[in-house]
Order: structure tokens, then sequence, then C-alpha cells
């Protein structure tokens, strides 16, 4: 077994990423790749910033709150892209540059309603299902024009994207992922120049491949970092 430093897997993950953005006739400068640094502790996660990594990602709220503390000498951007509870969304807020899984109405009214008490606006994505997978997070399909048309007016919340996963199991990612990116391609034509949905957060590390070829702008990528 080869031992691996973070900054060879980081190198690893670019190359693969390049690679596969030419193979689309894409640029790798066009995605952002966002570290997952859920499985590691403060000190890894901070070997994964030397090694070049800018961007990274949470899950929980808590250990969010916690990492952000514990690494705020460093200039970098956290994405949350897990499950948000509305009652975290406050201290949630001032430290993320977007929130990737938006999943509900009530949600995004609550970020409006703490981002103007804040006195700031932030970027979120919206999480859909599209595998229809009950265990999974995010929204349906079907619920997704109505939820977004209800958020378009909201003036501290601006939506980007979309975020989402292929089917765990599922032989082709790609179908789901082509899935999400006829939604963002539809909503897009649906709301019009009031927004720009530009990002798609899609890809993890054993599909992000296949997300590049269907349009992933945003790449989320954990366990092939540290394992
Ligand atoms: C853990 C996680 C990832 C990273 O998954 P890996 O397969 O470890 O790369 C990406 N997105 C979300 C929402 C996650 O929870």
């Amino acid at each position: 077994m080869s031992l691996e430093s973070i900054a060879e897997r980081w190198a690893n993950v670019n190359e693969r990423v390049a690679t596969a953005a030419t193979q689309s006739g894409r640029a790798a400068r066009d995605m952002t790749i966002v570290g997952v640094s859920k499985y590691v502790d403060v000190e890894q996660t901070r070997q994964l910033y030397k090694a070049g990594c800018r961007d990274f990602g949470e899950c929980r709220p808590q250990s969010l709150w916690e990492k952000s503390a514990a690494l705020s000498d460093l200039s970098l951007r956290w994405h949350m892209i897990g499950h948000l509870q509305r009652n975290k969304s406050r201290r949630t807020i001032p430290i993320v540059h977007c929130i990737h899984s938006v999943d509900s109405l009530r949600l995004a009214q609550q970020l409006e309603l703490d981002a103007n008490e804040l006195g700031t606006s932030l970027s979120i994505l919206l999480e859909v299902n599209v595998s229809g997978d009950p265990n999974k997070t995010g929204m349906l399909p079907d619920d997704l024009s109505k939820i977004a048309n209800a958020i378009v007016p909201l003036r501290h919340i601006q939506i980007r994207g979309l975020m989402g996963m292929a089917g765990l199991g599922n032989q082709e990612p790609r179908a789901d992922f082509a899935a999400i990116r006829e939604l963002r391609d539809r909503l897009q034509s649906e709301l019009g120049s009031d927004v720009q949905l530009d990002e798609l957060s899609m890809g993890m590390s054993g599909d992000f491949e296949s997300a590049i070829q269907e349009g992933s702008t945003i790449l989320r990528i954990g366990s092939i970092l540290f394992s």
C-alpha cells in the first residue's frame, strides 16, 4: 500500500480534473474543487490548504463552525454542503461563501431573515434529489420551480445554481448529472435574466469525471484526498 501525502493526493485529483476537463472540451480553471474536510481533523485540513486547496466543504454546521474558527488565520472559502437546520442559519451565514444544500423554502426564508438582520447577503444553491432515492436529501424536481420562484424576490440570498448527487449504486451516474443540468437549464429559461444559474455543484470522489462531462462547475471531493 502506498502512503501518499495529502499534497500528492491533491495534485493527483487536480490532474484528473484537468484531464477530464480537456476530454470534455472544457477548462479546468472553470471548475472549483471543494475539498470536503469532514473526514479529517483541523491539522489535516491545514495540510490540504498547504497543498493548494482554497475551497473547503463541511456537511455538519458544528464542524464548520469549529474548523473555521481554528483555521481563521488562513484565507479560504467555506462551503456548507450538508443539511442545515433553520436554528443554525444565523451562526453559519457569516462563515460561508456558499450554502449548497438549500432544500426547502422555509430554510431559504430563514436565511433571508438572518442575512437581512446581519446586514449581509449570501450565495446559495438549490439542492435537488433527481435519483428518486427517498433516503437522499434535496427537493424533488417537481417542487423546484415553485420554490425557486418564491426565493428570487428575496433580496439577501442569491441563487447561483443547483447541487445534486447521483444515486448510490447507480451504474451510470452521468444520467443523473444530465438530469440536474437539464433542470438548471429549464429553470434558467423560466426565470430569465433576474438570476444567473451558472453553478452546478455535482461530482464526488467516485463520479466527478462523469459530472465534469455534464457541465459541473463545483466538485465536492473528500475521501480520495485522505485515504
Ligand atoms: C461527504 C460528501 C461529499 C464528498 O464525498 P466523497 O465521496 O468522500 O468525495 C460530497 N458532498 C456531500 C454532500 C457530502 O456529504
